[in-house]
């Protein structure tokens, strides 16, 4: 039984996490903000997680909530999400991911030299030139998202090299039925569903060109759990090592409703499209394979099935 701290535990990633964790008898805590509108959720699903107030822009709360929690194992997943709202707000993106990053990671040293860190990095810190991507590619992001991740993901090897069990999960799209439809997985999957029951009359998108490798949330939550329980702290990359299009998730998406046809339903509109957009992001888990014993169990279509039924019930 280990105690878990886990930031950003009323997002996807959380909640799936200390369901996971609470089933094998871990003792879970988690990092909220004052008055976050997702914690009666997550209440309902985890009766039993211990919550703790607090704010990666605040460094004396997080000292003590680090201490409160004491935990053996640190789960840090809370940030700005979103690569599209990171372009409206880069400064704020900066001070919450960067530097929050930077908070968390004084308050769990200043706690215990071995207390176990986990960071969910992006695949959008890497050159976005390069296809696959591993944990060899180059660190050159596109985005200001990315570039806060970049600089979490740096200060985390930082940490590993002054001899702490740090390690970072380069985490590729991963999505479920509880992603929130500023992504477009779960904004394509919502639409189809309203869409064949009559309630709403088109989708509006972005790019159509633009190619994902989208996993299933659950299946990257276990590979976070697998990196930070290896004796060894490590980066490694988590993705299923295939890309579709936005344009593919489309037409899985209303396949599933049984709509063949969906072109008069599909709007395209510029004002989706971002500043700067990876045309293609693969990535290559040989590593998370060969070292955590881990690969994806749920496909493209399989995942996109799921996402559509959940919307459509
Ligand atoms: P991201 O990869 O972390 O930015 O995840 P998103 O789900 O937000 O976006 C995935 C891809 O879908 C990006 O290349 C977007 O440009 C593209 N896309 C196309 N239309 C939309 C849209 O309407 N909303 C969002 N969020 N993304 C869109």
């Amino acid at each position: 039984m280990a105690r878990v701290l886990i930031t950003g535990i009323t997002g996807q990633d959380g909640g799936y996490l200390a369901e996971q964790l609470l089933a094998g008898g871990d003792d879970v805590h988690g990092l909220v903000t004052a008055g976050d509108p997702l914690v009666a959720e997550l209440l309902e699903r985890s009766p039993s997680a211990v919550l703790h107030t607090g704010d990666l822009l605040d460094d004396r709360s997080l000292a003590e909530v680090v201490e409160a929690a004491a935990p053996d194992e640190v789960f840090h997943f809370a940030g700005i999400s979103s690569v599209a709202f990171s372009w409206e707000q880069p400064v704020l993106t900066a001070d919450v991911t960067a530097l929050g990053t930077a908070r968390l990671l004084e308050a769990v040293r200043a706690l215990s030299a071995d207390t176990r860190f986990l960071q969910a990095s992006s695949a959008e810190m890497f050159d976005a030139s390069v296809s696959p991507q591993s944990e060899q590619t180059p660190i050159r992001p596109s985005s200001p998202y990315g570039a806060a991740k970049a600089y979490a993901h740096h200060l985390v090897g930082v940490h590993r090299g002054r001899g702490m069990h740090a390690s970072s999960a380069i985490l590729f799209n991963h999505e479920s039925p509880r992603r929130p439809p500023a992504f477009v997985t779960r904004k394509i999957t919502q639409g189809a569903a309203l869409i064949a029951a009559g309630r709403q009359h088109e989708l509006v998108l972005g790019n159509l060109d633009a190619a994902r490798d989208w996993g299933w949330a659950p299946d990257y939550v276990d590979a976070m759990v697998r990196t930070i329980r290896h004796p060894e702290p490590l980066d490694v990359v988590v993705a299923t090592g295939v890309a579709h299009t936005v344009r593919d998730l489309v037409t899985a998406a209303f396949a599933r409703v049984g709509i063949d046809d969906w072109s008069s339903l599909v709007r395209v509109d510029p004002a989706f499209y971002r500043p700067v957009d990876a045309a293609a992001l693969v990535g290559d888990a040989t590593r998370a394979r060969e070292q955590l014993g881990w690969s994806p169990t749920v496909d493209f279509a399989e995942l996109v099935g799921r996402m559509v039924d959940v919307d459509r019930a």
